[in-house]
């Protein structure tokens, strides 16, 4: 198959310029199978700006940041290296500055260092989400940036740069022929909704055209710090369980509605953003298509199930996702998805043979 070659002459690529791989093979950048949203890049351990909703404090990350320990090469080798991974333009999603701020003084040239390395190295669709001015330079990597915010006056995250700061950056951004969304997450009630028309206002005359609304989830440590912000969530959540983040479903359409008053396309979620910022398509999941659906080279599918030991797989592609009459490995299924961008599903109760 087309895209397990590529995998394997870009990681015998990256091996000849690293030294040593054992570090980058060892990190769970090179393991992790990748989320909705493609698969997510750590640029620092930490975080210090204890926005009011955050979740990564729950997860036991600490309040101050350490660059994350891999070189940008280390880093684009171990992305190379994860069997889940797709590599290549219309790889895998690469999303960057999950549980942490990119662009934190500490962790900003990694960052850009990481962006520069998939860029270069890889290939592959990168998207940034900041609550940062976004660095300029982002303009030549072609990198979707999301900007993150939660309201009009950064009322839950009040050690960030303020919104506006972020939204001009962002105008910069796009006048250099870049690509920024605006990344409503998480939605807060009553707090999101207040001046929503002011922060419409402002994305808009900066240019940007694209709008995502996210989910707040809460825990009882975040619901807690909420309220020393002033915030009540109870009557949106029925009940809060220890060490598990649940959806607080806030009816998002009125939002919704208003952005699409501005002119906003309002996408359903963060990787349609950087599917559509990349003028590509993905099916791979029920909110799509996102962009359409790509074509599905069924001999090429056959061909990578024969390499990796299925007999019998008979590969059917109905034109929006892929049937097969074997049971598929976990990572050979997501590397297929990944690839293809549409699912794969398993019918038939035929074995691999390997
Ligand atoms: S910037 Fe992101 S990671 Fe840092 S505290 Fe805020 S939400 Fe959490
Ligand atoms: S179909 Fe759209 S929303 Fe679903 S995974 Fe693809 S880009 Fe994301």
């Amino acid at each position: 198959m087309e895209a397990w070659r590529r995998k394997a002459a870009v990681l015998e690529k990256l091996a000849a310029l690293l030294e040593d791989v054992g570090k980058a093979r060892r990190d769970h950048h090179a393991r992790r199978p990748p989320r909705p949203c493609g698969i997510t890049v750590h640029t620092g351990v930490g975080c210090p700006l204890a926005c009011a909703y955050c979740y990564i404090y729950d997860m036991g990350f600490p309040g101050s940041v350490k660059p994350y320990p891999l070189t940008p090469l280390e880093m684009a080798y171990a992305i190379a290296a994860n069997p889940h991974v797709a590599v290549g333009e219309l790889g895998t999603l690469v999303a960057v500055g999950s549980v942490t701020e990119p662009f934190l003084p500490e962790t900003r040239e990694l960052a850009l260092g990481y962006i520069a390395a998939f860029v270069e190295h890889l290939g592959n669709p990168v998207q940034v989400a900041t609550k940062y001015p976004p660095p300029p330079e982002l303009a030549k990597y072609r990198a979707d940036v999301l900007i993150s915010v939660t309201d009009v006056e950064g009322r839950l995250e009040p050690k960030a740069p303020k919104p506006v700061e972020r939204i001009r950056g962002a105008g910069e951004l796009v006048k250099r022929g870049g690509s920024a969304t605006l990344f409503v997450r998480p939605v807060v009630p009553g707090v999101t909704d207040r001046g929503l028309e002011r922060l419409l206002a402002l994305a808009w005359d900066a240019g940007i055209r694209r709008v995502v609304f996210g989910t707040l989830r809460a825990t009882p440590a975040i619901a807690a710090r909420l309220r020393s912000f002033g915030v009540d969530i109870t009557p949106y959540v029925r009940r809060l369980e220890e060490g598990r983040q649940i959806p607080i479903r806030y009816p998002k359409g009125r939002l919704a509605e208003a952005a699409r008053r501005w002119g906003f396309e309002v996408l359903p979620a963060s990787c349609a953003s950087n599917v559509l910022a990349h003028g590509q398509k993905c099916a791979l999941c029920s909110w799509g298509p996102c962009g359409g659906v790509l074509e599905v080279d069924v001999e090429d599918v056959r061909d990578f199930l024969e390499h990796r030991g299925y007999r019998g797989a008979d590969p059917h592609f109905d034109g929006r996702r892929v049937a097969v009459k074997v049971k598929l490995r976990r990572e050979d299924k997501i590397f297929l998805e990944q690839a293809l961008r549409v699912p794969v599903v398993s019918q038939g109760k035929a074995r691999h043979q390997s």
